[in-house]
């Protein structure tokens, strides 16, 4: 994932408007979302174990973007007097804390050593307690949102008075190197992600009690790794390729590079195409998804499954397919929201065929646009299994925002389509990135489709309340900081 944050240093030139909230329109929310994380918390000395090391991940994300954009050379900081104007709001304190995070993270020989130097600190009593201590203060606090849900909730009430929605999430994923988890382990993962579902829940009934007029979104979501939900994650990788077999012998996706897209039959294919061990593991994570799910519908809260790695994916893309076709109702809540990355060759084709497909079977697509964060692993695999051909990602960066760019305008011409033919919207997306250019052409493409409009002087802009509950920007919590409060202005 090194290039979760590569672009953070740089900072390109915008137009001077801000997203506001609209009494005209009567627009409560700011299109704007934050995701938070935490990490597990327990009295187990593995699970402590288990925290130290992903917390170590989770700094090693925001790290080695930075290693990577300093090593290319290509750093370019344009001053624009709004990143100055937003960072005034944020206080000295988090400013300095970081300031030392972000210039860690610059150091590349920092940024390898971290690890094990985190790992020999730690068995040292005294200097692990204070090392801990200059870690949560620095980088923990800089980039999750605390080690429980209840800790994130002053962050999550700080970004709601500052009109930006919080999608919260626990951080846990695949073991890299695909080994199993202790089942005890994803019993936990799932209580904690029915707790967050809880809490967001609980959250958004003082905030936003009546979301009729954003249709059923309050902005408190969820976010789900469907890795992190199976004892061993080799159960998605033989469903998928049960999938993919299965979609062979029916001759389909003919011209779809690599991972296909998802058809009717998939989840049966995973079911009949992998061993009993294999299919008990699908059957469970079908059954935690559920539960997950039902009770999301039950709070208002709307669930994000995350996207990963392409040689799970066919799973993930049917899981989802499938509980979107069951949770996301035209006229009613819409609970599912489904995650598309751009740099795959495949998404152009994806999302046209989703777009068809919820028209078609009358359901609501819910989707967050990324770019995509495991291009080095998925070029070492595709190398590693000797493929031929180009693999499943883009080739070049321009091609991926290209990619990204159809995505953006796709996906707003068919809501003006909609719009203009008195539709109920049925398709509803979230374009989660740091990159500013992004972010400016879907704002002029809304206002060309006259989404949006400008008030005061240009300075703002105004969104009617049917596209502030249907499109929406993302950041990551503590990366692009100044772009989500600006837009949230
Ligand atoms: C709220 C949020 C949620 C996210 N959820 C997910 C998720 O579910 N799944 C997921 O995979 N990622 C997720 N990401 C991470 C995301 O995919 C990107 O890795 C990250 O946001 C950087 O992309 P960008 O658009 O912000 O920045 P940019 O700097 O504009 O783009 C960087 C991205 O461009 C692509 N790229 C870079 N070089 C090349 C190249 N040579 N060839 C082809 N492509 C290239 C890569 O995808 C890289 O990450 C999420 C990000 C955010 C903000």
């Amino acid at each position: 994932m090194s290039q979760t944050s590569v672009r953070l240093a740089v900072i390109p030139a915008r137009a001077p408007w801000r997203l506001v909230a609209s009494s005209q329109f009567h627009t409560r929310s700011s299109p704007l979302l934050f995701r938070l994380s935490f990490p597990q918390v327990s009295n187990n000395p593995a699970f402590r174990r288990r925290r130290a090391a992903y917390g170590a991940v989770g700094t090693v994300l925001a790290v080695s973007g930075f290693a990577w954009t300093a090593q290319t050379g290509n750093v370019e900081v344009h001053e624009d007097p709004c990143d100055r104007r937003a960072l005034t709001t944020v206080p000295m304190t988090k400013l300095i804390s970081g300031w030392i995070a972000f210039a860690f993270c610059s150091s590349p020989t920092w940024v390898d050593a971290s690890e094990t130097l985190y790992n020999i600190v730690s068995q040292i009593p005294i200097l692990s307690s204070i090392a801990n201590a200059f870690i949560m203060r620095t980088f923990f606090n800089q980039f999750l949102g605390g080690e429980t849900t209840s800790e994130c909730i002053p962050k999550i009430e700080a970004l709601r008075r500052e009109e930006v929605g919080t999608l919260l999430g626990y951080n846990i994923e695949a073991e890299l190197d695909g080994s199993d988890k202790r089942r005890e382990l994803i019993h936990a993962q799932t209580e904690h992600v029915l707790s967050s579902i809880e809490t967001q829940g609980r959250l958004a009934r003082k905030f936003w009690p009546d979301s009729t007029t954003t249709s059923g979104d309050n902005r408190c979501w969820v976010r789900i790794k469907v890795t992190g939900l199976v004892p061993s994650p080799v159960a998605l990788y033989h469903g998928s390729n049960a999938i993919l077999s299965e979609r062979s012998a029916r001759g389909l996706d003919k011209d779809v590079p690599y991972p296909g897209l998802p058809h009717d039959g998939d989840w049966e294919a995973a079911l009949s195409g992998v061993s009993t061990k294999d299919r008990e593991e699908l059957l469970a994570l079908r059954a935690i998804m559920e539960k997950i799910a039902t009770k999301a519908r039950e709070n208002n809260v709307r669930i994000v499954i995350d996207a990963e790695q392409t040689w799970y994916q066919p799973l993930i893309d049917s899981l989802t397919d499938e509980l979107m076709q069951k949770y996301n109702t035209l006229d009613g809540p819409a609970t599912c929201i489904g995650s598309f990355q751009a740099y795959l060759r495949r998404y152009p084709q994806l999302l046209d065929q989703q777009i068809r497909r919820a028209e078609e079977k009358g359901y609501k697509l819910l989707f967050k646009q990324v770019r995509g964060a495991y291009m080095v692993t998925e070029a070492a695999r595709w190398k590693r299994e000797g493929r031929q051909g180009l693999g499943p990602v883009w080739p070049t960066v321009e091609e991926t925002h290209a990619s990204y760019n159809y995505g953006i305008q796709r996906t707003i011409s068919t809501i003006a389509e909609q719009i203009k033919n008195n539709e109920h919207l049925k398709i509803g997306a979230v374009f989660a990135t740091h990159n500013s250019i992004s972010i400016d052409l879907a704002i002029k493409l809304m206002e060309q489709n006259g989404m949006a409009k400008r008030i005061d002087d240009g300075k703002r802009l105004v969104l009617s309340n049917e596209i502030a509950g249907s499109i929406a920007f993302a950041q990551l919590y503590g990366n692009g900081t100044f772009l989500t409060l600006e837009c949230s202005l």
